[in-house]
């Protein structure tokens, strides 16, 4: 980490510990120069950014399924047993969470493939 980075976020906390308020990015030049809207600049080594996610297939609009919105995009709604608003569907994985994580992703696919084979046996 750059040593800007480093003096700037060790500055940004007052005596009482409190985080300084949130200043918005004005613009990105160079490999990761920074500029706030506050006017300071900020000489970075490396910049981590959270992306925005989508489905990369359209089938479950397609299919009619509804939505739920996060802060990174929108997962497709389903209950605790997987089934979403259609019936006789299901979702599992990063496709249904706000989230990724490899081991729910794992944990999901078990239980959604149980959940479809429940739903096919009448009574259960
Ligand atoms: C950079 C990065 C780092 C990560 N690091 C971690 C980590 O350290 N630990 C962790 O737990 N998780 C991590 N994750 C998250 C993890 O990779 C996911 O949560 C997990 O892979 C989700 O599994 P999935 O089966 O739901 O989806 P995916 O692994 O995305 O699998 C979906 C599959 O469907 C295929 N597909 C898409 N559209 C179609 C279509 N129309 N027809 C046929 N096939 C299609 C895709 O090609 C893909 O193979 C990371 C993710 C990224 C991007």
């Amino acid at each position: 980490m750059a040593t800007t980075t480093a003096a700037t976020f060790s500055s940004a906390r007052t005596a009482s510990s409190t985080l300084a308020p949130v200043t918005a990015v004005a613009r990105v030049t160079g490999h990761a120069n920074v500029e706030l809207a506050d006017g300071r600049h900020l000489a970075l080594d490396g910049l981590f950014v959270a992306t925005r996610i989508h489905m990369a297939s359209p089938l479950a609009g397609q299919l009619g399924c509804g939505f739920d919105e996060s802060p990174a995009g929108p997962f497709i709604r389903r209950d605790a047993l997987m089934a979403t608003t259609v019936p006789g569907v299901f979702a599992c994985g990063d496709a249904a969470r706000p989230f990724g994580n490899v081991a729910l992703a794992v944990g999901d696919g078990a239980l959604t493939g149980v959940a479809a084979h429940r739903s096919l046996i009448q009574g259960l």
